[in-house]
């Protein structure tokens, strides 16, 4: 662990505003840059230390208030810190003062800092733009400044670049300057207080659709040139989105303008730029001719994410990284509280539970997991971060404590901690005050459970019934996976939990807020025997175990689907987990399972899915695998019969996504005739791409790799070649990881980090590829046979190693545990070290799990029941 106190700046100094003129060239990709940064000096001091990294200082010089100038003596870069120092051989009184530098960059290729994106235009002319990512601690890479989130400053940028290029940046454009030889100076106008990670410069051959929202906003949506069209139906929805957050926050957004930029390489999904929004191209980019609803909807997320930032993030910026989950947390909720008022038909709150809760939930049951608001201080420390602890279990806590306070209470609690705020920088413990005025609840004590400790709890439930008259006894445990491994030391962790429940015969909801180990509820019922649920909604994060015989009454109640659609996704997840975990057997959820064959939801087909391709990874090997997907066709049968190859007349979104689930998973168990349809589908794809629908093709292209050979296998590389649209070239590269033939499987990794594949794509065929049950040793053997080029590319970035790293945790033997823990021994990865051990932890549950399960699973499906 390196020296922490290094990694603050010294309080001595503060910027106030920043005159910064880049010049990037994109032949040498290198660039100059020329600052001057008025200063406000506090304390009287002899050095200014300033975060830069990768960069050469060519000159500086102090300006004094008056008239003076001041050359300092020694400039000191220090790699390690990030820092650059200037020192100066008299001490610099308390005042105002400009520091003018000169210095100069590159424009790297690793997607962070100031980077290059190269790309192929309309005309298949490879061409390139610059770009920039500057979360977490990356401005530092583009010029000096102050990387600290809390140490906000204004700022006047110019960038100086080719006349036939566009320039963007947080703020409209204020002057462009013809300076000859095909160069032009594009200044903006200067920029609120703000803080340095959220500045971004793009420049490139670009193009843009635009709108004016009804408060006078400017939005545009930027692609590279030739594909700004395919913006329009991110535009449309910006638009719609920014009177919704007008309203919501009751501060209308702060600037002049709002840019949504496609950028072709991009490391995570978009980054919340101020004013200046960046994303990679499948997040923003949609062709109507040829893209899937699950496109459409995720860029509503995406958008919608993003722009719940531009307030909870920009206008108001966390203190420190620490808080880093609240910015993620309230965006990820309030991203899809937004998409759900644009599309209530969509059933946002179904797809959070699957999509945050279930997530957050799943990490959040490691040992190896970590508090929410944790404690951080270098970068390495801060990148780890970026992960379902901070995106997804901080929302599902933000959704339980909006529940337990009320929608309007919430709300006008948040409205006055942003206008508090703004323009400045907030604690958690700044909004628990905020929200603890609106209420009078006990928001900070509550909170401080869920928050500042590692974990959740397990209910268990027991239902003590007298005629319709309940009893509801409720002990609370921390659920830890490893309670499988039969050595779990009591745990006396505590949570303030807001349990509801419903009845058979009330849907509505009874809550009670349980502090204590026990706590008891009463409740009435309809008739004798009536099935409770808790946790209706799912909107508590916590995980609940019945006795044998509620169990079973739920049953019926999925069976008959009676339970309401998020309540059905929940249960079975909390039945795998408790299976997973060793509190109940693992035919105890299969026999769940096929009681949901009557489902009609996506997203609990969805759920259900990945919990069943879990429970398949597990056993892969094992004698009765082709027990389980033939068990798996009897369940997906019905559903799949319903809903059939081919849209019918008047069908919503959720429709579309139903029908890729099920198909996809039909196909997977080997249906015979599912994959024979398939391949007929794709046969007539290649005549004609219009022939098969866009929702139908990942499926269509998934399933005809899985029983394809080399030839279906190369005109998969011919097609991804030919398409345009990087959404199809992620489908067709998506199949490519579906073969079962291992040499095939091979090439695609290796062609996966040659020039065919964009850097920010190689991840994901990898992760892919070790999701498929032929392919999860290759992908690791591939991964560590070539971990050099992958830790110099991803190694700093967050999101990609830790994900590359997570693939290791599938496997199920001691053995594989023990090949991991020493190639990582080896071969360190700071930004994934908590990922390791998730991953060593995963697979030592993996191996006992199968252990405990294996035979008592085969005698199960022997005996086909
Ligand atoms: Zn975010």
């Amino acid at each position: 662990m390196k020296n922490i106190v290094g990694f603050r700046l010294p309080a001595d100094v503060r910027p106030v505003r920043h005159d910064l003129s880049l010049t990037p060239d994109l032949e040498t990709f290198t660039f100059r840059g020329e600052e001057d940064i008025e200063l406000l000096v506090v304390n009287p001091t002899t050095k200014l230390v300033l975060n830069a990294a990768e960069l050469q200082v060519l000159s500086a010089v102090l300006l004094m208030g008056d008239g003076r100038s001041l050359v300092p003596d020694d400039i000191e870069l220090d790699a390690d810190a990030e820092t650059v120092t200037f020192l100066f051989n008299r001490e610099i009184q308390a005042g105002s003062a400009t520091l003018r530098i000169n210095f100069q960059g590159i424009l790297n290729d690793q997607l962070r800092g100031f980077y290059r994106s190269q790309y192929q235009d309309l005309h298949g002319q490879t061409k390139f733009m610059a770009t920039t990512q500057f979360e977490a601690t990356d401005a530092r890479r583009a010029f000096p400044c102050w990387d600290e989130p809390n140490i906000k400053a204004s700022y006047r940028v110019t960038l100086v670049v080719p006349s036939n290029l566009t320039a963007i940046s947080n703020m409209p454009v204020e002057s462009e300057i013809d300076l000859r030889d095909g160069v032009k100076a594009v200044s903006f106008i200067e920029s609120p207080r703000m803080s340095s990670y959220l500045l971004a410069f793009i420049v490139g051959d670009l193009a843009s659709v635009e709108k004016t929202a009804a408060n006078g906003t400017l939005v545009r949506v930027w692609a590279t040139r030739g594909r700004e069209s395919q913006g329009e139906h991110a535009l449309d929805n910006a638009v719609r989105l920014l009177s919704y957050f007008n309203d919501y926050f009751g501060i209308p957004y702060p600037l002049p303008k709002l840019d949504h930029i496609a950028i072709p390489d991009f490391a995570a999904g978009a980054m919340e730029n101020w004013g200046a929004i960046t994303y990679r191209e499948t997040a923003l980019l949609y062709d109507p001719n040829n893209s899937a609803a699950n496109t459409r909807q995720r860029i509503l997320e995406v958008v919608s994410h993003e722009m719940a930032h531009m307030w909870f993030g920009d206008l108001v910026t966390m203190e420190w990284w620490n808080d880093l989950w609240l910015n993620e947390s309230f965006a990820s909720w309030m991203g899809d509280k937004a998409v759900d008022h644009l599309y209530p038909e969509w059933h946002m709150w179904t797809q959070f539970v699957s999509q945050d809760t279930n997530a957050g939930l799943s990490l959040d049951g490691l040992r190896n997991s970590h508090p929410i608001e944790a404690d951080v201080q270098d970068p390495a420390e801060i990148r780890e971060l970026f992960d379902a602890i901070s995106y997804s279990k901080g929302g599902a806590t933000l959704r339980m404590l909006e529940e337990f306070l009320g929608e309007e209470t919430f709300r006008a609690g948040l409205q006055s901690y942003i206008a508090r705020h703004q323009y400045g920088n907030a604690e958690t413990k700044d909004l628990w005050a905020a929200l603890e005025e609106a209420s009078g609840l006990p928001v900070t004590k509550v909170m401080d459970t869920w928050v500042k400790q590692t974990g959740y709890p397990l209910l268990h439930v027991d239902l003590n019934r007298e005629d319709v008259e309940v009893k509801v006894r409720i002990v609370q445990r921390r659920f830890l996976y490893d309670h499988l491994l039969g050595e779990e030391p009591d745990d006396p962790t505590l949570w303030q939990v807001p349990v509801s429940l419903m009845t058979r015969s009330d849907g509505s909801k009874k809550s009670s807020l349980i502090g204590e180990r026990e706590g008891a509820m009463a409740v009435t019922t309809g008739s004798p025997g009536d099935w409770i649920k808790i946790n209706p909604g799912q909107t508590g994060f916590y995980r609940v175990n019945y006795s044998q015989t509620d169990w079973e009454s739920l049953r019926a109640a999925v069976s008959s689907l009676e339970l309401p659609t998020t309540d059905r996704l929940g249960l079975q997840n909390d039945a795998y987990a408790l299976t997973r975990a060793g509190f109940i057997d693992a035919t105890s959820f299969v026999l769940l399972a096929k009681e949901y064959r009557n489902e009609i939801d996506a997203s609990v087909w969805g759920d259900l899915s990945a919990n069943l391709r879990g429970l398949e990874m597990l056993i892969v090997g094992q004698p009765y695998l082709s027990s389980l997907h033939s068990f798996g066709r009897e369940l997906f049968s019905q559903i799949v019969g319903k809903v059939g190859w081919d849209a019918r007349p008047g069908e919503g979104h959720l429709d579309s996504l139903l029908r890729a689930i099920v198909l996809g998973q039909m196909g997977n168990y080997e249906d015979p005739e599912t994959l024979r349809e398939a391949r007929a589908r794709f046969d007539r794809y290649l005549d004609d791409p219009s022939a098969v629908h866009p929702d139908l093709r990942g499926v269509v292209f998934g399933l005809t790799a899985q029983r394809g050979g080399r030839d279906v296998y190369d005109s998969f590389w011919d097609l991804e070649k030919q398409a345009d649209l990087h959404e199809e070239k992620i489908r067709l590269l998506g199949a490519l990881t579906r073969f079962q033939d291992q040499a095939l499987l091979r090439e695609t990794l290796e062609r996966s980090l040659s020039g065919e594949v964009r850097n920010q794509d190689t991840p994901l065929i990898v992760v892919s590829t070790a999701g498929n049950r032929y392919g999860r040793d290759i992908a690791w053997q591939f991964l560590t046979d070539n971990w050099k080029e992958f830790d110099r590319r991803y190694g700093q970035g967050g999101f990609a190693i830790m994900r590359l790293v997570s693939i290791a945790g599938s496997f199920t033997t001691l053995e594989r545990a023990e090949e991991v823990e020493e190639f990582f021994q080896v071969n360190p990865a700071p930004s994934a070290q908590r990922t390791v051990q998730q991953a060593l932890e995963r697979i030592r549950l993996n191996a006992k799990w199968l252990e405990l399960n294996r035979d008592k699973l085969g005698e199960w499906f022997a005996s086909k029941p």
